[in-house]
């Protein structure tokens, strides 16, 4: 809009200098004998536009031969922007003028009228026309007409200003009806996925009485039978304790993942010394390590003072502990780092597991902390697990506002780091 508005203006006044140069061409063929452009000073050749703001027609010599302007007080500023500017043909271009009324001889300052701030200068946009004046071929003079085009840019220019504010205003109310309309959307599947993780955790936690039952039935049966005599019982009975141990653990892996969806695991922190319960997840997965060979160093200092959930963060050191052992070879190493960083913006406990493993390809780098995500399927059986340890894992260091990666590469072993933030306080 603005471009058009501008090209018509600009049409406009090429028009008029067009116009008006032929007038004082014609003026000058019509004389006899020699005639100089001078001449011309003394006829009324000029066609007065409503908004024009200046009028000038200069010789060869940049003489002034007619002049016309809105105020003659601004004359050398007008013929300041004019210096530089002879077009070769008709042509237009737009400038700014700056006009200070104090400085001006008004007649407010006749009548010793006071100026305000913004009435005592203005900015002025025009809009000047050129055209070279010839006769007989030969250049002999210039026409310029100046239009005063602030209204039409002012215009323009608020015009911009309310576009940029409505399509803010818009924006935002669309975002604002959208975000609604979201929410309005989302609360059937917000429900359906509380019922699905509710039905979760109460099937989780009913399955835990009758699979400890079964655990305990199972110890009484092997008691009572003479198992060693019949090999096939003691077989089956093996394999029965075994799977019902997989399944407790799968349950009771459900039920921390429906719990934590639920959003409350935050509710018990606590500031505890964590050096013992390392020790203790060590002492724990010692037979576990013995069976496979793998040796467990530990480097941690003592005391180790965090906040958090002391049972979940237990929880977490076994399942890396337990991971390193199940995922390592005949005679590998476990190294595991647990101190408080200092340098960190904020203390930081920093928790590190190396072993020295089978590894993890880059590519699978990001998966494994997906739900029932596991590397090799086949394995599951022969390991144990069911691909929710390292879900978990990710799932407390979140609660616990940190961040958990993992760095490894096929046959290089795998090294897990965990950073917490930890509070000044402590
Ligand atoms: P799982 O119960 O199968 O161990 P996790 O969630 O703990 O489930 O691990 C997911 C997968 O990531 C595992 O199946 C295994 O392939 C891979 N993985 C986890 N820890 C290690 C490790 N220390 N070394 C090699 N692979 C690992």
């Amino acid at each position: 809009l603005y471009i058009g508005t501008m090209k018509i203006q600009e049409d406009k006044l090429e028009n008029i200098a067009e116009n008006n140069k032929n007038i004082v061409e014609n003026y000058l063929a019509q004389q006899k004998g020699e005639k100089k452009i001078n001449d011309i000073q003394t006829h009324e050749l000029t066609q007065k536009d409503a908004d024009q703001f200046f009028y000038y027609i200069e010789d060869s010599e940049k003489n002034l031969i007619i002049a016309d302007e809105v105020n003659i007080q601004l004359r050398p500023q007008i013929l300041q922007l004019l210096q530089k500017w002879n077009p070769k043909k008709v042509d237009t271009h737009q400038e700014k003028l700056n006009i200070n009324y104090s400085e001006l001889k008004t007649n407010r300052d006749r009548d010793n009228i006071t100026l305000s701030k913004s009435q005592k200068s203005r900015e002025v946009r025009l809009m000047i026309a050129g055209h070279p004046i010839f006769y007989q071929k030969q250049y002999i003079g210039m026409l310029y007409i100046g239009k005063d085009i602030s209204f039409a840019y002012q215009l323009f220019h608020w015009l911009l200003v309310v576009l940029i504010i409505l399509v803010v205003l818009f924006f935002g109310i669309t975002l604002f009806i959208s975000h609604l309309m979201s929410k309005r959307s989302m609360i059937p599947i917000t429900n359906s996925f509380e019922k699905q993780r509710q039905f979760v955790a109460d099937a989780s936690h009913e399955l835990r009485t009758p699979l400890s039952v079964m655990l305990s039935s199972l110890d009484a049966i092997e008691m009572t039978v003479d198992t060693e005599k019949n090999n096939f019982t003691q077989k089956l009975l093996y394999n029965m304790r075994n799977e019902v141990k997989r399944m407790t653990k799968l349950v009771s892996d459900l039920l921390t993942l429906a719990r934590s969806d639920s959003d409350n695991l935050e509710k018990t922190f606590k500031t505890f010394d964590f050096r013992p319960l390392v020790e203790q997840v060590i002492d724990s997965t010692r037979i576990l390590a013995k069976e496979k060979n793998v040796h467990i160093h530990l480097n941690a200092a003592d005391p180790i003072i965090v906040q958090g959930d002391p049972e979940k963060l237990t929880q977490l050191l076994y399942i890396l502990l337990d991971n390193g052992i199940k995922y390592n070879l005949p005679g590998g190493d476990i190294y595991l780092n647990v101190m408080i960083d200092l340098y960190q913006q904020r203390p930081t406990l920093f928790i590190k597991v190396r072993d020295t493993g089978i590894g993890i390809k880059q590519a699978d780098h990001h998966l494994i902390f997906n739900r029932f995500y596991r590397l090799d399927k086949s394995r599951s059986r022969q390991t144990g697990g069911h691909g929710l340890g390292l879900a978990i894992a990710k799932l407390i260091v979140e609660a616990h506002h940190g961040t958990i990666e993992v760095l490894s590469g096929v046959k290089q072993g795998s090294t897990f780091i965990i950073k917490i933030p930890l509070s000044r306080k402590a």
